[in-house]
């Protein structure tokens, strides 16, 4: 008889920090194999990658800069960033998107230093240290996003950026992010999203308020399904991105 053990998957049961669901982390863990390929689950990060970065660069200016990319997974925009000039670090709970992302920065020969440790523990150790933190399309997969934007806010120095990006939490985004997106196009797997763990802008500039974080900026980005083109937008219904400073002392 197979032991319960022997069906789950490897890093099922592994502590992953008390702000994280080790379910989530074993879904991406399961897909990690896939990250650098443009036509697969990831192909929406992959589409999304330019406007972001371009985004990020304009506020931030990224040469030079020493930035932390909480959730970086297999090292899209890590990666992205550092070929801007950034000193980039990417820490994640995933080992094995950790693993798929320091081959490739191998391959690639674009030099991010991956870590695998919590948000919170990052910040507990070096505070203040960072000019820039990114957490994208992430934060709706924890189960208390406050925590890791509290953790971006500890991070990073007074004046540095702390930018965000998540999926807005309305019928509209029900609608294009989970039925049209894991159901009608089938851009990603089902249940790649949980529409309880959507978080509205409001809810995202009170935790950042309470972080210590002033809001600088926030744009929408919208898909067209038609040209399968995201462009930024006013519009933040679904795909959103906020620009944050820590209040300087
Ligand atoms: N930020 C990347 C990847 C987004 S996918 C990008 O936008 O390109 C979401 C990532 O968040 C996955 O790599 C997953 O392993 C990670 N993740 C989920 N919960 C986490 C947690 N509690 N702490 C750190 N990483 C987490």
């Amino acid at each position: 008889m197979t032991s319960p053990s022997q069906v789950l998957p490897a890093s099922a049961g592994k502590p992953t920090g008390p702000n994280a669901d080790p379910k989530e982390i074993d879904k991406f863990s399961e897909l990690a194999h896939h990250w650098w390929d443009p036509n697969s689950e990831f192909k929406p990060l992959h589409d999304l990658n330019p406007l972001r970065l371009g985004w990020i660069d304009g506020i931030a200016g990224l040469a030079g800069k020493k930035v932390v990319d909480i959730g970086c997974g297999g090292g899209i925009l890590s990666e992205s960033m550092a070929r801007l000039g950034a000193n980039v670090r990417g820490i994640d709970l995933s080992t094995k998107a950790l693993r798929v992302a320091d081959l490739h920065s191998l391959e690639s020969g674009v030099a991010v230093n991956y870590e695998e440790i919590a948000a919170e523990a990052l910040a507990a150790r070096e505070p203040g240290s960072v000019d820039v933190v990114t957490c994208m399309e992430m934060l709706e997969h924890v189960p208390d996003p406050a925590s890791i934007v509290q953790a971006c806010a500890t991070l990073v120095r007074p004046g540095g950026h702390v930018f965000v990006s998540t999926i807005n939490r309305n019928l509209k985004a029900y609608l294009m992010a989970v039925v049209g997106a894991e159901y009608i196009l089938q851009m990603l797997p089902r249940g790649t999203h949980d529409y309880e763990k959507f978080i509205t802008p409001s809810e995202m500039a009170r935790f950042a308020r309470n972080a210590g974080l002033d809001l600088v900026e926030m744009r929408g980005m919208t898909y067209n399904p038609l040209s399968q083109i995201y462009s930024l937008s006013r519009d933040t219904d679904v795909n959103y991105m906020m620009a944050f400073r820590r209040v300087a002392e």
